[in-house]
């Protein structure tokens, strides 16, 4: 196809900045380059008609890790990166509600939970240890003594089966994804951000001055500096990277009539996360039951991994209570050695912020300012 001199000079224009990826990283790195420099001019460029990723297909969680994965986390990369990802995340919630407060994105302090059952076994006493020891060391961060506490009491309220211990972490609290990633795509075209759907980019080249962007549709893109926020999909333009697919797959039932809980749940070290959703139960995960089969970008539902989901909803969370599935589906994550997501320069003028995992609607508002300073701090 041949671009129109009135295409080029405008929607295909040279940027200051090409974003590859409008999910929540993409939109905030967006968010932040403009509050901090309204005059830069920047195009997001995404494959899907809408960001088509993890943005819109999670959970819709805003939280920052329950027990077990705090404590696994800490095995895994120690003390210093749990806490500074807990930081993260709690500080880019405050952020989310600060910028578009509650009503419009649905948010609410519902509380959150984390279950355990003979499946999943725990020491008490060493369980009392990690709650006090989390407690104290996440108290400057949420300034909030008492994060975690056990809740034992309100298993039988919540009308569960099989569920030995429940902890409750009252500074959870849940959101409509769909909204939220609606409402900053206003923001920042209203900020002068150009978004481009339905351009799936293949790869770039450098010369001194700026980044020329390859993609299937074949449009002229250039920018002096390109950011890849393309997530679970980035080794496509940056094949180097620590960063594995990892799908997660959900369902959702119909309403039910007296639903017994509400609030954020996760089990088996947030392997299992499910929620309310009004009256219905949004239930995902399980992706530890089929690893290999799920590490895809194929965003698919299988039989493996729905029936697995549905065995828990069926003896664990609603044990003798009717109900209907109306909607499954899938998302797509990104995932690495480590959780810490990779911000940093690739090249001269190509940056990248990437690598989500399990927790990115809370992490990207300040993944986002994080690749804006750096990009603002190289700029040419
Ligand atoms: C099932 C599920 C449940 C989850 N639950 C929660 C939760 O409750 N709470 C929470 O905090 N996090 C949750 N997450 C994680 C969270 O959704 C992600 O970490 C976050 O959305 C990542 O945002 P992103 O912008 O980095 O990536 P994405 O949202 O994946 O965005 C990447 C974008 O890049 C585009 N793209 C890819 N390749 C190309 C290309 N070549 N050219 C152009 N565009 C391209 C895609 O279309 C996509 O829009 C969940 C994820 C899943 C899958």
């Amino acid at each position: 196809m041949h671009i129109s001199v009135w295409e080029k000079e405008s929607f295909y224009a040279h940027r200051d900045v090409i974003i590859a990826g409008g999910g929540f990283t993409g939109l905030w790195s967006a968010w932040h380059l403009k509050k901090q420099h309204p005059d830069l001019t920047i195009t997001i460029v995404d494959r899907g008609i809408i960001p088509t990723g993890a943005s819109t297909r999670n959970a819709g969680f805003a939280c920052f890790g329950s027990v077990t994965e705090l404590i696994s986390d800490v095995r895994h990369s120690g003390e210093d990166q749990m806490l500074e990802l807990v930081k993260m995340r709690y500080k880019g919630l405050q952020y989310i509600r600060k910028v578009f407060g509650k009503k419009a994105i649905d948010f609410e302090k519902c509380g959150g939970y984390e279950l355990f059952t003979a499946a999943t076994p725990v020491n008490p006493r060493e369980l009392d240890e990690q709650i006090e020891w989390l407690n104290y060391k996440l108290h400057p961060i949420v300034h909030e003594k008492k994060a975690f506490r056990k809740a034992d009491k309100k298993i039988k309220q919540f009308g569960f089966s099989g569920v030995t211990h429940l902890l409750e972490n009252k500074l959870e609290g849940y959101l409509h994804s769909g909204k939220l990633c609606q409402a900053l795509l206003q923001q920042v075209q209203s900020m002068g951000v150009t978004v481009l759907n339905g351009i799936e980019l293949t790869g770039f080249e450098q010369n001194a001055a700026s980044v020329i962007l390859f993609n299937k549709q074949d449009i002229p893109l250039s920018a002096d500096q390109l950011l890849v926020c393309t997530n679970a999909f980035a080794k496509q333009l940056l094949p180097a990277l620590d960063i594995v697919p990892a799908r997660g797959q959900v369902l959702l039932t119909a309403p039910l009539p007296d639903l017994p809980f509400k609030g954020t749940f996760h089990y088996d070290e947030g392997f299992y996360y499910f929620r309310n959703l009004g009256n219905r139960v949004l239930l995902g995960g399980a992706r530890n039951k089929a690893f290999a089969e799920e590490t895809t970008d194929n965003m698919a539902i299988t039989d493996t991994i729905q029936q697995e989901l549905e065995h828990f909803l069926s003896t664990c969370l609603l044990p003798g209570v009717q109900y209907s599935i109306t909607d499954r589906w899938s998302g797509i994550m990104g995932m690495g050695t480590e959780k810490m997501p990779v911000i940093r320069q690739v090249h001269p003028n190509v940056f990248c912020a990437v690598r989500m995992s399990g927790m990115g609607v809370a992490l990207a508002p300040l993944a986002g300012e994080k690749a804006a300073s750096l990009l603002l701090h190289h700029r040419p």
